[in-house]
């Protein structure tokens, strides 16, 4: 049952890891804790068991903005659903009040301070709840790093309703709120699910933040069309990117806390509906982001510790297609980190944000695979590399260092422990400035000695120097560089050093343009592309009619499929992932002729389908998925061997035997239901004047499937219309 929902509603033909495990604790009654990152489909985890239980499930929601979205993908999906917060009217209000009252919902969104309002509880009270969940719960706790007050309401709810299960959902990966969560909303033995957090369709990267601009910028017009978010670490720099970026021709806007509300809501609501491609923001910007073809996060600033720089490349990807993290890390990001945590009052506090801050460094500069170390910080084991990340696929280089460090560090003892990084390059590298000749550091026998390396590539030797302790910095003193133990043993005992070749920006920059040659496709894939484009502008005409964003009407993934596999029938369209039955009724006429329309154009070919064909040939009457099934029929082949056959679930071929019967054909029922079990089905039905199925489905405590309860009728029909 909760696999036709995904397919019915949802268009989807598998669940995702733990998707089906959670559906079904709570069709058992439990209370569950479900614990998965950003984009693994927590949504669906509730919003099944909603439709398919009897009754009405409440979401608390924390995020006026993500409501309207949600709902609105629901509605588009053919569910019933609506919320109540404070952004609506009056009228509508009390309209939602009433479908609430009348039962007409499967699912209601509420704002947290909607329950806190006196009567909350008592208004739910009023109808069937069939669960409550609690999204982003980790607000609930002030150990979280989003506590609202709000949600301390939601504690006496088990006490309310005892008896309907709690699910309490939430990306927040550390342990102390996981508990927290668990014992303030009081859930009675919760089934817990913790999804892996790997997120393997993110590639992983990380550069050194010199020449920043010029790589990000190739790197976005290698990338045309596709949304990204710029973080930065201050307003000024969102905004300032933002300018650079419309100068090229790049449709940016900035995002900072500082903006008064309606510009945020303006900039927020044009990327979620795909008018402007790119945001460069703080990090104010994300949480109510639910866009889910993101396609690449950039940080233009490293942030201050890996939680927070994997919930904001998380907001990438969602729908499972490629995305691209890049970072941008370099030793001013860091220094303004450690000034801001030695401002923290509470030593301990303080103390745990500088090692969190260490362990950022450490990814920032990592020389192995990233993915593991960042699962590794999750407390997750992972075996293997990735070959997904910057460091898998260009695997550094190790040199014989020491030449480098020895040059480096004489220098350094030369100096006299007097200079910071910039001016030891400069020195190194024989520069011409003016201040070495005043201090008379061209007099010194290592002065121009480094010429034959970048400043760039002598900035990265020395950070790799301070990282492996041969120098330091010292951060109380302008960060001028300072010998250690370690040092001597280079400079006096011949100690080897080994560095890592790393790479600079002006390789980065290189690898970018040959990407861009790579990416010039083969002919039929520019076509593809094409039809993609094609469609792309379709969903969004048909999103500004709706007032939706356009994926709520279908993903990105959807588009590539019928940009891949081309359906020029419904029943083709219907194959396609994330189309379910309300989404091919609405807007598969339109898209089937847009595909047609774009074919007779082009003569673009559609991909070679990869199992039985799909597309009907042109010239023959196009035969509905429920046609083909009749003709199977007709040729002796029970509901199973269809069934087997056309690689569908039983359900549904079941649900084509219910069309059949309705639209007048002759099916041989008496194997699927029995002659009693339909007299009951219709005597019910009469008695009860039952309007909707569920009505029925839950007049038989939920034991008789929807899809007998429909064909009982279809067969009443059936026999009221040749008067039997
Ligand atoms: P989360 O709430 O965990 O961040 P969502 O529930 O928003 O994630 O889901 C992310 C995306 O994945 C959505 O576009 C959703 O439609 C899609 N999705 C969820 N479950 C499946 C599934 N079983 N198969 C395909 N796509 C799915
Ligand atoms: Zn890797």
């Amino acid at each position: 049952m909760p696999r036709e929902i995904l397919k019915k509603y949802f268009g989807y033909d598998a669940f995702r890891p733990l998707q089906e495990e959670v559906i079904t604790a709570i069709y058992e009654g439990r209370d569950c804790l479900v614990i998965m990152p950003t984009g693994s489909g927590k949504s669906l985890c509730y919003q099944i068991p909603a439709i398919g239980l009897p009754g009405t499930a409440i979401v608390v929601s924390p995020l006026i903005s993500l409501m309207k979205d949600q709902v609105d993908a629901l509605r588009t999906a053919g569910v019933k659903a609506a919320y109540l917060n404070s952004s609506l009217e009056y009228a509508e209000q009390r309209r939602v009040e009433n479908d609430f009252l009348d039962g007409k919902l499967d699912l209601l969104y509420v704002s947290p301070e909607k329950i806190s309002a006196a009567n909350g509880f008592g208004f739910f009270h009023r109808v069937k709840i069939n669960l409550f969940a609690i999204d982003e719960a980790h607000c609930i706790s002030t150990w979280g790093h989003d506590f609202r007050p709000d949600y301390k309401t939601l504690q006496g709810i088990k006490e309310k309703f005892p008896g309907i299960p709690v699910i309490a959902l939430t990306a927040t990966a550390d342990r102390v709120t996981r508990r927290d969560i668990a014992q303030l909303l009081r859930l009675q033995e919760p089934a817990q699910f913790i999804a892996s957090f790997d997120r393997p369709n993110i590639y992983l990267e990380a550069r050194p933040g010199q020449q920043r601009i010029p790589q990000i910028i190739s790197f976005i017009e290698n990338r045309p069309n596709e949304a990204g978010i710029i973080y930065c670490l201050s307003k000024k720099s969102t905004e300032q990117l933002a300018i650079k970026l419309r100068k090229r021709g790049i449709k940016a806007e900035h995002y900072h806390a500082g903006m008064n509300p309606e510009d945020r809501s303006k900039v927020q609501e044009a990327f979620l509906k795909d008018e402007i491609s790119v945001v460069c923001a703080t990090v104010a910007f994300g949480m109510g982001i639910d866009k889910s073809n993101v396609r690449w996060v950039i940080h233009y600033n490293m942030p201050k510790n890996i939680e927070g720089y994997y919930q904001e490349i998380g907001r990438s990807g969602r729908d499972g297609l490629p995305a691209h993290a890049l970072l941008f890390y370099s030793y001013a990001d860091i220094r303004v980190w450690r000034e801001i945590i030695s401002e923290i009052e509470n030593r301990e506090f303080a103390e745990i944000q500088r090692n969190k801050l260490e362990r950022m460094m450490q990814f920032a500069e990592a020389v192995s695979c990233r993915r593991r170390i960042l699962l590794t910080y999750f407390n997750e084991d992972k075996a293997e590399n990735c070959g997904h990340c910057d460091i898998c696929k260009n695997p550094p280089r190790h040199i014989d260092g020491t030449l480098i460090a020895q040059k480096a560090l004489s220098a350094v003892y030369r100096l006299k422990e007097s200079v910071g990084l910039n001016m030891l390059i400069d020195v190194l590298r024989g520069s011409q400035r003016r201040d070495i000749f005043l201090n008379n550091y061209h007099l010194i026998k290592t002065y121009g000695k480094g010429k034959d390396l970048s400043f760039e590539q002598w900035r990265n030797y020395l950070r790799q120097l301070i990282n492996l302790g041969y120098l330091e910095m010292a951060p109380d003193e302008k960060m001028v560089l300072k010998l250690t133990p370690a040092s001597n043993r280079v400079l006096f005992e011949k100690e080897q050093v080994q560095l890592v070749d790393m790479q600079t920006a002006r390789e980065h920059l290189a690898r970018e343009k040959a990407a861009a040659k790579a990416r010039q496709k083969s002919p039929r894939q520019r076509a593809r592309n094409q039809l993609f484009e094609h469609l792309r502008e379709l969903r969004m005409k048909l999103a500004r009619e709706k007032n939706v964003p356009p994926y709520v009407i279908f993903s990105d993934a959807s588009l590539e499929e019928m940009a891949a596999k081309a359906p020029t029938s419904l029943e083709a369209f219907a194959n396609i992932s994330g189309v379910g039955e309300m989404k091919l009724k609405t807007y598969g006429p339109v898209f089937v002729q847009a595909i047609e329309e774009f074919i007779a154009q082009t003569g673009f070919k559609p991909d070679p389908p990869t199992a039985e064909p799909i597309v009907a040939p042109l010239c023959e009457p196009k035969k509905s998925s429920a046609e083909i099934t009749l003709e199977l029929y007709q040729q002796g082949l029970s509901l199973h061997e269809i069934a087997e056959k056309r690689g569908f679930v039983p359900a549904t071929i079941f649900a084509h035997f219910v069309q059949l019967i309705q639209n007048g054909e002759h099916i041989d029922t008496s194997d699927l239901i029995s002659e009693e079990e339909t007299q009951k089905i219709i005597a019910a039905q009469e008695q009860l004047q039952a309007s909707k199925l569920k009505e029925l489905f839950e007049h038989f405590d939920e034991k008789i499937p929807y899809e007998k309860l429909r064909l009982a009728l279809a067969l009443k029909e059936r026999r009221e219309s040749v008067g039997s």
